[in-house]
């Protein structure tokens, strides 16, 4: 049997213009995830649409797309097209599981939520030819599921392509996440086994990680078994955690000695109003500030992640925001928009508001206002969010965030990596167009390895214990 899977370009990653690499850092580890099913005497292949082009010329007997919001219409008018010729179309992913109806108008078969036993029963139906329409898995775990096929991987192409998941979902249910809906029907966090997870990192070639789970640090017995098993694999990894996990004692200090050199953080937004509107509990009442210094303070740099928009911002939300994340010293920050995905608890809301604009998913992207903001109008909403960013990665405030920090390496640190992403943009472009972004990788491994270096030798010369006091969790 002939497979072909296709990741299609979400809308605002296809311009002939300009490739910003942060759609060049991950492969798709959910399709190599789905290939490790095939039998060995199937065929195929994987098309990441962000890096390579998609050639529609070819007559693969099953076609397989994941689908997100702002690749939805794009997928649709693949799936249409291999249809047309005579291919079998199955559609899976996060915008497919919330609007199921619209798109089962494109897809032979739609698969609902984590595809988990729900392919492997689909491929088995399929080759029987009584595939059905929809599949829902019914089983969630990770264990004992067979090696992802990265050897489908092309690795040249991307800027992280060690990336892994050894969680899926999130303990956490905040109104304006993907999560709930995903993962209705069943378990919505689970792991995989430790050993399990250390077998398939120890695998990985080179010395760079990227953990994309949704929270890495959320099961705190599994990522300290994790953490515990990395000591001395000389890895350096980057991952995500909530604001409560990094403010539990020993649990950030020992994922740093595991080689965590930075996280990306959903504070979301500085206003305890809006987290309780959006049921963000576990931000609330906890010290962000306090956060990041434990952070830094383990060798370790932050992402931070931010929403404009919410019911209680006015235009005065942006600007804060950078200040406090330039008094923070944060490395690098992503602003977003705030967007109510179909099927979320804050779409809901908004739609029996009358608050919804449009269904253009092309626009869902987090830098257009696709609903009726509270306290702001939404051209000074999208204009914030292009400032906040402007301002945020500027020199003048890139210097003086880094000037927060109290010795020179660190500064010099945080300089490079912040600079790395936001200036030298010309230059990824060129290597992604020249498919050459995986060189930067022994770069990007450098700085973030010499930060935890310079961190240990700090510490080992310190007399005292350099443990950080902890904040309420
Ligand atoms: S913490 Fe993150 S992944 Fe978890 S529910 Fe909230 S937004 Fe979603």
């Amino acid at each position: 049997m002939k497979v072909k899977m296709i990741l299609p370009a979400l809308t605002e990653a296809k311009s002939p213009l300009f490739r910003p690499i942060k759609y060049s850092l991950f492969p798709p580890l959910g399709l190599c995830t789905l290939a490790a099913y095939l039998s060995p005497d199937d065929e195929v292949s994987v098309t990441d649409e962000h890096v390579e082009e998609l050639k529609l010329d070819d007559h693969p007997d099953l076609v397989v797309i994941q689908a997100y919001i702002t690749s939805a219409f794009r997928s649709y008018k693949i799936a249409d097209h291999y249809r047309r010729n005579g291919s079998y179309v199955v559609m899976g992913g996060l915008h497919v599981t919330s609007l199921p109806e619209e798109a089962l108008e494109h897809a032979d078969t739609i698969i609902l939520g984590p595809a988990g036993d729900a392919w492997p029963r689909f491929l088995s139906d399929f080759r029987a030819r009584r595939a059905e329409k929809k599949y829902v898995s019914t089983i969630r775990t990770l264990e004992g599921k067979p090696p992802i096929r990265r050897d489908l991987i092309k690795r040249e192409r991307y800027l992280c392509p060690n990336s892994i998941v050894v969680s899926r979902g999130c303990p956490h249910r905040c109104d304006f996440c993907y999560k709930e809906a995903f993962y209705a029907g069943g378990k919505s966090f689970y792991t995989q086994l430790v050993d399990e997870a250390l077998a398939e990192i120890d695998k990985l070639p080179g010395k760079h990680i990227y953990f994309l789970d949704d929270h890495l640090l959320g099961n705190e017995r599994f990522a300290n078994a994790l953490f515990d098993g990395m000591v001395g694999m000389g890895r350096v990894f980057q991952g995500a955690s909530t604001v409560q996990a990094l403010l539990k004692p020993g649990l950030l200090e020992k994922a740093a000695r595991a080689g965590m050199r930075s996280v990306f953080v959903g504070f979301e937004t500085l206003d305890p109003h809006n987290l309780n509107e959006h049921d963000k509990k576990q931000n609330l009442n906890r010290d962000y500030s306090e956060a990041i210094r434990r952070v830094h303070s383990c060798g370790v740099m932050v992402n931070g992640s931010f929403v404009f928009g919410m019911d209680n911002d006015d235009e005065n939300v942006f600007d804060r925001t950078v200040e406090w994340a330039v008094q923070n010293s944060i490395e690098t920050a992503t602003f977003h928009i705030m967007t109510p995905y179909p099927s979320t608890e804050l779409y809901k809301r908004m739609l029996a508001d009358n608050r919804i604009l449009h269904s253009n998913w092309d626009l869902y992207d987090t830098r257009h206002v696709v609903y009726k903001p509270e306290k702001i109008c939404a051209a000074a909403l999208e204009r914030g969010y292009w400032r906040a960013y402007k301002d945020f990665y500027s020199w003048a405030c890139m210097l003086r965030s880094a000037a927060q920090k109290d010795d020179l390496h660190a500064q010099l640190r945080h300089i490079s990596y912040a600079g790395g992403w936001k200036k030298f943009e010309p230059i990824w472009d060129l290597l992604i167009r020249t498919r050459q972004v995986t060189r930067m990788l022994p770069m990007l491994e450098t700085v973030l390895a010499a930060y935890g270096r310079f961190h240990s030798q700090k510490d080992a010369g310190k007399t005292t214990n350099h443990r950080i006091a902890p904040a309420s969790s």
